[in-house]
């Protein structure tokens, strides 16, 4: 992204896509309340299924709210076209269903999102197709992996929970040389103001909107953004027909008030997470933080490259292990014990016990995701608050080891 289109996130964030003229002057864009839309004629209806004329049908299909918040989401990503969806896993289900046929191959990142793991290595081979895992922080292990069967090639970067950072452009170069692949990243852990993978070579971006985007933990949502004929593709099969994963004009309403305010909350995530990561790396009860913003973190290169910050995730383990880290979690007051991420509040969690129980204890061990590793989100609360939570529940964890 040049330094301009940068500078300007935050306009584009607050006033992309909508016109105040067609909406009474409205500050903010209206909520259309209703379920369907009337045609002046019969032939205005033909023409709007068969996509001869735009205009809305139906809200499973797309909706005035909705649809403003695609087109400012597009304009984020530096994409052709957006689509919403009821959650992130909407989005990511309506993408595979619409792209992969039995016989087909997928391709994926060692370490995914709970559910997009299960759905990839649990749900989809029972369709007949066949489910490829890589380390894809090793790019030069992917290319015996990647064939004309490969249809789509996914992954996270960072990648939940373990923070592996994942060089989309080097991924997206091999794939595009080897295979008819799509490459998609979910790049719900960066949003489009701190990594932009359409620019680096990827042909769809999927977001978990329930995270930072929305930022206030009050919606659950999901977009994919991309080509035009591709978006338009997965709304008339993914979305209206195979999941209809659709999000509600209320919810679309919500994120698009979170996305205001989105590079500000962005910053102080990103500036509280580094200043903990440090405190807990020098900590004499912490084996090993894994936050991209560190110097000892494998990949620090390319996320300095690829990113705009490192984030505000990070994920740790205790010396002591498992037991030491569920006290500390026990012992949490400030930090709130919960899954999800990306909200005004701190949050804590245990990804083997929580929200990578979907891997077997086998598979977890496959993917690098420690049984003691622990999950924080960095809310905005206070930082120096933050780190006297952390300090006293480390001491906690640690104090009754000893008696
Ligand atoms: C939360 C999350 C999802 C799923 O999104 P939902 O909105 O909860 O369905 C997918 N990918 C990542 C990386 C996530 O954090």
């Amino acid at each position: 992204m040049n330094a301009s289109a940068l500078e300007d996130f935050s306009t584009r964030a607050i006033h992309g896509a909508y016109d105040r003229a067609g909406h009474q002057g409205a500050l903010n864009p209206p909520i259309y309340w209703s379920s369907t839309f009337a045609f002046d004629s019969a032939a205005q209806g033909a023409a709007r299924f068969s996509g001869e004329a735009a205009g809305m049908i139906y809200t499973r299909v797309t909706n005035p709210t909705v649809q403003t918040l695609e087109a400012r989401l597009a304009e984020l990503e530096g994409a052709e076209a957006g689509l919403a969806f009821g959650s992130g896993m909407g989005a990511i289900a309506s993408l595979v269903w619409t792209l992969l046929r039995p016989g087909d191959e997928l391709l994926v990142d060692l370490t995914l999102y709970g559910c997009t793991h299960a759905l990839a290595n649990h749900v989809l081979p029972q369709f007949g197709i066949a489910v490829r895992t890589a380390d894809f922080t090793r790019p030069e292990t992917l290319a015996e992996q990647l064939g004309d069967r490969t249809r789509l090639v996914l992954f996270e970067t960072p990648a939940n929970p373990n923070m592996r950072v994942i060089d989309i452009e080097a991924v997206a170069a091999l794939a595009h040389r080897l295979s008819p692949a799509l490459v998609a990243v979910d790049s719900t852990y960066c949003t489009p103001y701190l990594q932009q993978p359409l620019a680096l070579g990827a042909d769809v971006v999927v977001h978990s909107l329930t995270k930072y985007i929305n930022g206030h933990g009050d919606v659950i949502a999901g977009a994919l953004l991309g080509r035009e004929v591709l978006v338009q593709q997965i709304r008339m099969q993914g979305l209206k027909e195979l999941t209809g994963a659709c999000l509600s004009p209320m919810d679309a309403f919500l994120v698009l008030r979170g996305l205001k305010t989105l590079a500000l909350r962005m910053d102080r995530h990103c500036q509280s997470a580094q200043r903990i990561a440090e405190r807990l790396a020098a900590h004499p009860a912490v084996a090993q933080v894994h936050y991209p913003g560190l110097d000892s973190h494998p990949q620090h290169a390319i996320c300095r490259r690829q990113m705009r910050q490192p984030g505000g995730m990070l994920s740790f383990e205790l010396k002591d292990g498992l037991e030491a880290g569920i006290r500390f979690i026990d012992a949490l007051r400030l930090f709130t014990r919960a899954v999800s991420l990306g909200d005004a509040e701190s949050l804590a969690q245990h990804p083997a016990s929580m929200t990578h129980s979907t891997y077997t204890p086998e598979e977890r061990i496959a993917h690098q995701i420690a049984e003691g590793l622990i999950r924080l989100s960095i809310g905005l609360e206070d930082a120096d608050a933050l780190w006297e939570d952390l300090d006293r529940a480390l001491a906690a964890g640690a104090a009754r080891l000893t008696t």
